[in-house]
């Protein structure tokens, strides 16, 4: 082939027509803007602390492939959260290449992935990528609570290879009732995972059903509790299921640079434990604030962030208007029936919080001013 571009017909010939029908995820670009969009913890560390991070780099071997099982790392998250010694861990680059790995590991012919909508978009997409059929069971309109029975009625259906379930759920923030999961546990026919991103938030966790079912695996990230540089999640689950996994996933796929700074950090545990702590009250406080806004529906969360819907037909006016005085959200508006006119916003530091709620009750009370 010539040094030529790529002639369009040449892509088209070779790659697969169902990766060029979809459109590539979008990150907007957030400059000067206050960033209430990605549920990043807005805190940063004492100058005190970064300096020692960055003495411990000093130490790091960056000619040298990493640790591939990163046993200093896995011993700290092991301690830090208690993970009893039958249970085993795998890491991976961000709980999203964990589920990437969990859904190569299945894939083939008639396998299906299927979670609830909304759900984690990302489900959907690498299940897309990896060419497995995904089915999304809808969550009750009014509250987004589970509908256990049609939850079983899917999996009786489609006997799905893996339910993807997150808990809190994202962009929806609540928790699902305990005992429909425990029920969707018993009857599926392959692996459910309980992806606790938000755990840090939740004040509840559904780990202790780990060592009760032998199909379920535990997917948590380091990522919404400050450390979403670091690309840093980790699996939980009986070593049957995480040895093969482990076969497909690339070998120093966790880099030496965040190894080290996760270890450093996860010994300063209590810090993020201190800022879950504040944005939990955040929370509270925007949710109440947010509540009193007339016209606005606001869903309760157990997560860093609030789901809330505008009056009909404004969520597009709304997410501009935010964005035009310097506070970049979520529009979820457009991304499926059940998210008609919904925002997402994350929590962020109090003053954040006033500039949004301002920015906010003057976009839906002086439109057009
Ligand atoms: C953010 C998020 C993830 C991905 O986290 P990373 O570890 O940053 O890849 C996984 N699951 C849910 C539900 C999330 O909201």
């Amino acid at each position: 082939m010539s040094k030529q571009p790529p002639e369009q017909n040449d892509v088209d010939r070779w790659v697969r027509p169902d990766i060029r029908g979809l459109s590539a995820y979008h990150v907007p670009e957030s400059g000067g803007l206050i960033k209430l969009d990605a549920m990043e913890n807005p805190f940063s560390w004492p100058a005190e602390l970064t300096d020692r991070w960055l003495e411990r780099l000093r130490t790091a071997k960056i000619n040298r492939y990493p640790d591939p099982h990163a046993r200093h790392l896995v011993e700290a998250l092991r301690q830090v959260f208690a993970v009893p010694e039958q249970v085993s861990v795998m890491l991976g680059n961000g709980s999203d290449e964990l589920i990437q790995i969990i859904v190569q590991a299945v894939a083939g012919q008639n396998r299906v992935v299927l979670s609830v909508e909304p759900g984690f978009s990302m489900y959907r997409m690498i299940s897309r990528f990896v060419g497995v059929d995904y089915v999304g069971v809808p969550l009750r309109k009014e509250d987004f609570s589970l509908d256990g029975d049609e939850m079983l009625r899917a999996m009786a259906q489609h006997e799905p290879a893996v339910v993807f379930i997150a808990y809190p759920n994202n962009p929806t923030g609540n928790l699902f009732d305990r005992d429909s999961l425990c029920r969707i546990i018993e009857a599926a026919p392959g692996l459910v995972v309980i992806d606790e991103a938000y755990h840090a938030f939740a004040a509840t966790s559904m780990a202790d059903v780990l060592t009760e079912y032998s199909n379920v695996l535990l997917l948590r990230t380091l990522s919404k509790q400050g450390l979403a540089g670091l690309r840093l999640g980790f699996l939980l689950g009986s070593g049957m299921w995480l040895s093969e996994f482990d076969k497909i996933r690339l070998p120093y796929n966790v880099n030496v640079l965040t190894q080290l700074s996760a270890e450093f950090a996860l010994q300063h545990h209590q810090l993020f434990v201190q800022q879950t702590q504040q944005l939990c009250a955040e929370r509270e406080e925007l949710f109440a604030a947010m509540s009193d806004l007339a016209g606005l529906h606001v869903f309760p969360s157990r997560a860093n962030f609030i789901l809330f819907r505008t009056p009909p037909g404004q969520a597009d006016a709304v997410d501009a208007g935010l964005r035009t005085r310097g506070v970049l959200i979520k529009n979820l508006h457009g991304s499926g029936a059940l998210l008609e006119d919904c925002l997402r916003v994350t929590v962020g530091t109090a003053a954040e919080n006033q500039v949004f709620l301002s920015a906010l009750s003057q976009v839906l009370y002086q439109r057009g001013s």
